[in-house]
């Protein structure tokens, strides 16, 4: 018997080791991993530079409260603004308290402007966490049941409807914030028009509103830019991370610049854990590697590579709804809901996922190569040709 808690409904496989973008479980199986643990394994498994980095710093300090001053912050604070054109980070553990942090400032700035009630404009599909405010912020009814009453102050609209925000705006003066996955990850590669999110961001400016990017799996470099909204070419207010930021490391952050900086003051926000050396040193070697080695331009062009393949051999397959995303951030969705796909390619030497019941998705390490991408390719085309063989069959 288990005396692990039930909160998963877990695949019989254990991964036991990895290197680079291959992983081998317990009985010696290797894998080529096309979804680096959802998003988080940037560097892929085992990169010399991120374990030495790692080790090295177990050995001088693992620890120190955020009542002192920690110099590591200090150095990565200043690396994430200057990727992201942000100004103040705020670190924590995880995505959610991210967005925890993201979802308090955006009420605080609310309460500033004499909102007493303030709301914040979130999309149908979006996933934020599964703390009780960002199940909230969710807009998936299978994360919120059974855990009402729900945290209030969220309208709900479609994802790539301007209309409906505007809509919104005329009939809702407590709103403050549009909160948005520009790509939603788990509602199932679901990515936003770039002139919807620019649409969005002047409604924020005319109205005062911040603009929160969800950026915990969908950025640091994984659209082949460091962050979604650069594609659009604006500046939001507050931007989430998470999962990649670390390589594997846990590890949070809320940037923030524009109309969300100096929001929060000393005593409005804490973590014990967040902003320790031994994880800002795991990112900012992360970050380090993305730039030295070029991963920005090899999400964008091993991510096309995969894409296109995919488009090229089964767009047009009986039971292929769509291909779609960006850089190394790909959903293949299915007519028919395609669960058992994870594990015909796990058997198949392929670690992918399947969301919202009928999307494989596809999140490679940053390090993927090109015949890498190939290879991840050509396991998964005639897995899926398989399945819908099979269907139509049936
Ligand atoms: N935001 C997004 C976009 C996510 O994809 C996730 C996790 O999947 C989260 C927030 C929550 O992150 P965490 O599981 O680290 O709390």
């Amino acid at each position: 018997m288990s005396h692990l808690m039930n909160t998963y409904s877990r695949i019989p496989v254990a991964f036991a080791r990895g290197e680079g973008v291959w992983v081998w479980d317990e009985a010696g199986k290797r894998y080529l991993d096309a979804l680096a643990g959802i998003a988080v394994n940037t560097l892929g498994h085992g990169h010399p530079k991120l374990t030495r980095a790692i080790a090295e710093q177990s050995l001088r300090l693992i620890h120190a409260s955020n009542l002192y001053r920690i110099a590591e912050q200090e150095t990565l604070a200043e690396k994430l603004a200057a990727i992201s054109g942000m100004e103040n980070a705020f670190f924590c553990n995880s995505g959610c308290e991210a967005n925890e942090a993201a979802i308090k400032l955006a009420r605080l700035y609310g309460h500033g402007r004499g909102v007493e009630s303030p709301a914040i404009v979130v999309m149908d599909r979006a996933f934020h966490g599964r703390t009780l405010a960002t199940l909230s912020a969710t807009g998936n009814r299978k994360v919120q049941a059974g855990f009402e009453p729900l945290v209030s102050g969220f309208v709900r609209v479609p994802l790539n409807d301007l209309e409906a925000v505007r809509h919104v705006a005329e009939h809702n003066k407590n709103v403050v914030a549009v909160f948005i996955e520009p790509i939603q990850g788990e509602g199932g590669i679901n990515v936003s028009r770039l002139d919807y999110l620019r649409g969005l961001k002047e409604l924020c400016d005319r109205h005062q509103w911040l603009f929160i990017s969800d950026e915990v799996q969908c950025g640091l470099g994984r659209t082949g830019k460091w962050f979604v909204y650069q594609h659009a070419g604006f500046l939001p207010d507050v931007v989430p991370l998470a999962k990649g930021l670390g390589s594997g490391m846990p590890v949070g952050a809320c940037v923030v610049g524009g109309r969300a900086k100096g929001v929060f003051k000393p005593g409005n926000h804490g973590s014990t854990f967040g902003g320790n050396p031994l994880a800002m040193t795991a990112v900012v070697t992360t970050l380090d590697t993305i730039k030295r080695d070029g991963l920005l331009a090899n999400a964008a062009r091993v991510g096309s590579l995969i894409l296109d393949s995919l488009k090229h051999q089964i767009g047009r397959a009986n039971g292929v709804v769509e291909i779609r995303g960006m850089g190394l951030m790909i959903g293949v969705e299915l007519a028919q809901p395609c669960g058992e796909l994870v594990k015909n390619a796990l058997d198949a030497g392929l670690v992918i996922n399947v969301t919202a019941d009928n999307v494989i998705r596809l999140l490679p390490p940053l390090v993927m190569n090109e015949a890498e991408g190939r290879e991840v390719v050509n396991r998964l085309v005639p897995l899926v040709r398989a399945f819908l063989d099979k269907r139509a069959a049936a």
